[in-house]
């Protein structure tokens, strides 16, 4: 942990976890059963003094941020929040291009906190929710057990993505917690009107952001998916005579929502296709006196040495669709 202590002697700490901050909103006010589940979700940046020797690029640093969500639910709502998160974290891998994932359920540790009968329930509750998630992927879906290798507060859910070249990458959790509630003394108010404590399940979709970026690279070897890419496209003079179609094309491409730049330096087209395609843009549209002239662009494709010639307006709108993000390409079908 990174402390410190003020002249007053008071200790501070960076936050290493975001669980009690939303145990913290969850207890502001009376609760009543009607608001289960309730969710809470946030992007926080937690802090861990991992050892330097163990400090590995993007996989393995100091300040991370987790895209963190804590569902306050009763143990009856349990197994349809599992199925829920199970989907959602399903369809974001396979947005980022991850078919292979496996499913692992992590069951209790020798050191524990928690009465045997709560374990026995989850566990139980969990192992049909793993079951399910097999059956309703049609066996395209992994999945496991890991004996003992829950939190010391509850079994976990742990989704570990195969990468192209067949390495295994930990990433989402969702982990099923009836200790933590009760012990920062949050509760709820349910229909006979008695105080219950709910069950709290902490879930990760990146788990780490920066790690996930990390995992994405090495995965697509920095080709990444036109909807994905920072830079989507590069238009790129031959002479100066097509500077100004050159930005008449990348306003069109602007508006049509897309990351481009323009390249009018003065160098020869093939050091230009080099130095872009090293720096992985997924199009780059060549512009040279012709295709001002014919209003046309020569698109060329990362990974591929083919010019393909096409009308300007077209090439813009086809590029425009595919670099839809596929959430919202989902919305719009
Ligand atoms: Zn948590």
């Amino acid at each position: 942990m990174f402390t410190t202590v003020t002249e007053d002697e008071r200790e501070f700490a960076i936050k290493p976890m975001n669980c009690p901050g939303h145990i913290q909103i969850f207890k502001h006010g009376l609760r009543s059963y009607r608001e289960l589940p309730y969710r809470v979700a946030e992007f926080g940046i937690v802090h861990r003094y991992e050892p330097s020797g163990a400090l590995h690029g993007l996989m393995r640093v100091r300040g991370f941020t987790q895209d963190d969500a804590h569902i306050f639910c009763t143990h009856a709502q349990l197994a349809d929040e599992c199925l829920k998160i199970n989907d959602l974290i399903l369809s974001i891998y396979r947005d980022f291009g991850f078919e292979h994932v496996v499913v692992k359920l992590s069951t209790r540790p020798e050191k524990r906190v928690g009465a045997d009968a709560l374990w026995d329930r989850a566990e139980a509750d969990m192992s049909e929710v793993l079951d399910q998630i097999a059956r309703q992927s049609g066996g395209t879906i992994k999945t496991g057990i890991n004996p003992g290798e829950g939190a010391f507060y509850g079994p976990k859910f742990e989704y570990v993505l195969r990468d192209a070249i067949g390495r295994d990458w930990q990433c989402g959790t969702t982990q099923v917690d009836f200790n933590l509630p009760g012990r920062f003394g949050a509760f709820y108010i349910d229909a006979d009107g008695d105080k219950k404590t709910p069950v709290m399940i902490h879930r990760a979709i990146f788990g780490s952001m920066e790690r996930f970026a990390g995992i994405l690279l090495e995965n697509t070897a920095g080709h990444l998916p036109l909807w994905l890419a920072p830079v989507q496209v590069k238009v790129l003079t031959i002479v100066s005579e097509a500077d100004a179609y050159a930005e008449e094309v990348l306003a069109a491409l602007n508006k049509a929502g897309l990351r481009a730049e323009v390249d009018l330096r003065n160098e020869k087209i093939n050091y230009k296709v080099r130095e872009h395609s090293l720096a992985k843009v997924p199009v780059l549209l060549v512009v040279g006196k012709r295709e001002a002239e014919e209003r046309t662009v020569s698109m060329r494709r990362l990974g591929t040495d083919r010019q393909q010639v096409l009308a300007m307006a077209p090439a813009v709108g086809a590029l425009a669709q595919e670099g839809v993000p596929p959430d919202l390409a989902r919305g719009l079908s």
